[in-house]
């Protein structure tokens, strides 16, 4: 019988694989129920202009959430989504999530416009719907591609070059900006970079934290910075979690900074207060 088969082939799993495996089911189903009853929610970072001392943007990140309560972080759950096939509704549910929020500060915020940028992943800028999906929601919710940004990975960028580019084209056809994330982290060449409608570079926070720790991280830093201002790129530091890696950064003229120096990723209104305060402040 089946069932005997099946019980002899359990036997060349250790218990850790098994126990492994049953978490991994009991995730999916999770997972799956999660997308159908839309347990999702997107906090924000505010991202800080140095030479305008203001917030000029926000990172809007994904989070899977039951009665208030973080149950795993998008790093961990995305892939998963992706293996079960439904990312094409959580990329529609982000996106449309996205305009929702940039309607609403846009009209309740002094510091307008502030740009919404959104994070896609190499699966989610491949699919031939994506520009069809955004551009729609730009539609129906009436707002400019210009108040957008997406951020793709440098790996991602590099993966499927071909595919990717002319989802990056369109994007840029509508206004979008388009940040290259987690830089340093991939392998992109001068010539490869130099092709891509890029608007904004991303220094992965990895090499932020290593200010004042690691010299040779400094001089990656430095040099990243004048490639990128070469090339007519604005610069993000992102992770930013002292004050002597801001002092850093703005000596080297990185126009924006995002980090849990100034903040966390926040909900919506605690957001608007962090603008309120910070335009106060800073006056
Ligand atoms: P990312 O796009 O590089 O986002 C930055 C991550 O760093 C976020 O983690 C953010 O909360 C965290 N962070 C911000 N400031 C600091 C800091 O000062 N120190 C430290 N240690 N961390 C900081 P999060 O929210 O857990 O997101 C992780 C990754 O998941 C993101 O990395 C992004 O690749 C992905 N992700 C998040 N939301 C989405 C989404 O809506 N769609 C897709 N496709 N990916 C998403
Ligand atoms: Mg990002
Ligand atoms: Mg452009
Ligand atoms: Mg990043």
């Amino acid at each position: 019988k089946a069932k005997d088969k099946g019980s002899n082939l359990f036997q060349f799993f250790t218990e850790d694989m098994q126990r492994e495996a049953i978490e991994n089911i009991a995730l999916e189903r999770r997972l799956k129920a999660a997308v159908a009853n839309q347990e999702f929610t997107l906090v924000y970072q505010p991202k800080i202009d140095l030479d305008k001392n203001q917030v000029t943007g926000v990172e809007a990140l994904l989070r899977w959430q039951v009665n208030g309560k973080n149950i795993l972080g998008p790093d961990k759950f995305i892939p998963v989504i992706e293996e079960l096939g439904l990312i094409e509704k959580v990329s529609e549910w982000v996106i449309t999530a996205a305009c929702q929020f940039s309607k609403k500060i846009n009209h309740d915020s002094a510091a307008a416009p502030i740009k919404t940028a959104i994070n896609l992943s190499l699966k989610e800028i491949k699919n031939p719907q994506i520009t069809t999906i955004f551009s729609e929601q730009l539609k129906v919710h009436n707002l400019p591609g210009e108040y957008f940004e997406i951020e793709v990975t440098e790996t991602s960028m590099m993966l499927e070059p071909t595919q990717t580019l002319e989802h990056l084209n369109i994007f840029n056809d509508l206004g979008v900006a388009i940040a290259i994330d987690d830089f340093g982290t991939g392998y992109s060449s001068l010539s490869h970079l130099s092709k891509l409608p890029l608007d904004v570079l991303k220094i992965d926070k990895s090499f932020c934290q290593d200010i004042g720790e690691n010299q040779s991280t400094e001089s990656i830093i430095k040099s990243t910075i004048a490639l990128a201002h070469s090339l007519n790129l604005r610069v993000i530091a992102e992770g930013v979690e002292t004050y002597h890696q801001l002092d850093f950064l703005r000596k080297l003229r990185c126009d924006i900074v995002q980090g849990y120096l100034y903040s966390r990723p926040l909900s919506y209104e605690d957001l608007i207060d962090f603008i309120e305060h910070f335009s106060k402040d800073s006056k």
